[in-house]
């Protein structure tokens, strides 16, 4: 309708007052006076005319349905997309204000404002839209936009240089949105070209992960594309991952492989998304992660133990680690690649106090396992240290001595020599050895004490002796 005229607007709006006491029943058609009866077969049919009604449903069709309007239409569209049918296909509707548009047209009159910036929804478009479709195939007629028009493109057959017809009517104005129209009447009458047209060759035509693959550890994941695609999107369980923007299209651009150890086991749902300029394509499909399992067991050290000497620490795993590493205060001093992945920590070569020790696995996935603890270095009571010696340097010894040697620290034995020889080595204490000095030749003499620790450290102490000559008396 479009109606300029103040009058016929309240005429409308009367009739939409009326009609609400009593709603229009469905199936019912116009008066049929206010329409042309015709035989007109379908190819006869070479427009359709949208327009807008600036009334509220009820109130339209009960309008067009009443002989005093001296206008039709054969289809009203509500704003959600109901469809009422007044005038059938093959009779005239009385719509466009200019006759032999309407002998070789239908109208569809669409719910709402042809002023109104609010527009027309979704579903008033789409319902429109499949209607245009249906009528465009069974006429054979273009679907373009010199026949889907506009009531504003009719002619005046007063002043065929006007638009509008004879009342130079503006409907659907400028809030109706051709173009999204115009798509949707073409996808609904041709969805198979529509969607080559749309899609024409953006493909995701195959990935290096692929449905129903089971994977583990770290994945290449490229994907071979079709068409004028711009960027690839990698979807993991929903989440965008990686978005590529440069061909051959792959996951973190290729420089990373992608990482499945940090899913768990199971089924995880991927997503290619590959974006062209106007339209995007995507591909969904399932993998199974079934990655081994892969732990350390904790350092075996209770946190804050006091440690001393070459101590052994043993890395036990589930599943097979490539390295093993053993780290000091994070920084590396040892490693390992095969079992039983035994270290020997060497406590001596640090300073006493407390210190982190550290085992890092490293499975051939990638993964990383971890386990840390702090103990306290404390070798000052295990050092061997010859604290005293009954003999002294520059002394003068004669007869048996009884040499006695002091120790701490934690001793295997303690080694007595004389002039480079071993004479004697006490593995008890007290540590001594009764040096019979009258075997000795007189004169000076090169002793060395020689403290073996249990871990295999050495204190030692020489001194030099004189043995005396033979007793005078
Ligand atoms: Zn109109």
């Amino acid at each position: 309708m479009g109606l300029r005229r103040l009058t016929l607007v309240l005429i409308a709006a009367l009739a939409c007052a009326s009609a609400a006491a009593a709603a229009p029943q469905p199936g019912e058609l116009a008066a049929q006076t206010n329409y042309t009866q015709a035989e007109r077969p379908l190819d006869a049919i070479h427009f359709i005319v949208i327009h807008v009604s600036e009334g509220g449903f009820l109130g339209t069709v009960s309008w067009l349905r009443d002989p005093r309007a001296h206008a039709s239409a054969n289809f009203v569209v509500s704003r959600t997309g109901q469809v009422q049918e007044l005038v059938p296909l093959h009779d005239i509707a009385w719509h466009s204000g200019n006759w032999a548009v309407n002998e070789q047209s239908i109208g569809i009159e669409n719910v709402g404002f042809t002023g109104d910036p609010a527009g027309f929804t979704t579903s008033e478009y789409r319902a429109t839209a499949r209607l245009a479709a249906v009528v465009a195939r069974r006429s054979l007629m273009p679907i373009d936009r010199q026949h889907i028009i506009g009531h504003y493109q009719v002619p005046d057959p007063n002043d065929p240089t006007q638009g509008g017809g004879i009342d130079g009517h503006t409907d659907p104005g400028s809030y109706w949105k051709w173009g999204y129209f115009m798509n949707l009447v073409r996808r609904f009458a041709y969805p198979q070209k529509w969607w080559r047209e749309h899609h024409v060759g953006l493909d995701v035509r195959s990935s290096s992960v692929y449905g129903g693959q089971v994977v583990a550890g770290r994945v290449p994941w490229k994907i071979d594309v079709g068409g004028p695609v711009k960027h690839v999107a990698f979807l993991v369980d929903g989440k965008v991952r990686w978005i590529d923007h440069v061909a051959p299209f792959q996951f973190a651009g290729g420089h990373q492989l992608w990482n499945t150890t940090t899913l768990r086991n199971g089924v995880h749902k991927l997503e290619l998304r590959a974006y062209g300029t106007k339209s995007w394509t995507r591909r969904v499909f399932t993998v199974r992660v079934k990655n081994q399992p892969f732990s350390l067991a904790q350092v075996a050290f209770k946190p804050n133990q006091r440690v001393s000497g070459v101590t052994p620490i043993h890395a036990i795993f589930t599943g097979k680690p490539a390295r093993v590493a053993l780290l000091l205060d994070g920084r590396e001093i040892d490693h390992d690649t095969s079992a039983p992945y035994l270290f020997k920590w060497d406590t001596r070569r640090t300073k006493d106090g407390k210190h982190t020790i550290a085992l890092v696995g490293r499975a051939p996935d990638g993964r990383l396992v971890r386990s840390s603890v702090t103990v306290v270095v404390d070798n000052a009571d295990v050092e061997p240290k010859i604290v005293s010696s009954s003999l002294g340097d520059g002394q003068t010894v004669a007869d048996v001595q009884h040499w006695l040697v002091q120790t701490s620290g934690k001793i295997d034995h303690v080694e007595f020599s004389v002039d480079g020889v071993v004479r004697s080595s006490a593995t008890v204490a007290p540590y001594a050895w009764d040096w019979d000095t009258t075997q000795e030749t007189p004169g000076q003499h090169q002793l060395l004490i020689r403290a073996v620790g249990s871990d295999g450290t050495v204190a030692q102490q020489s001194l030099t002796v004189s043995v005396a000559g033979p007793s005078a008396g």
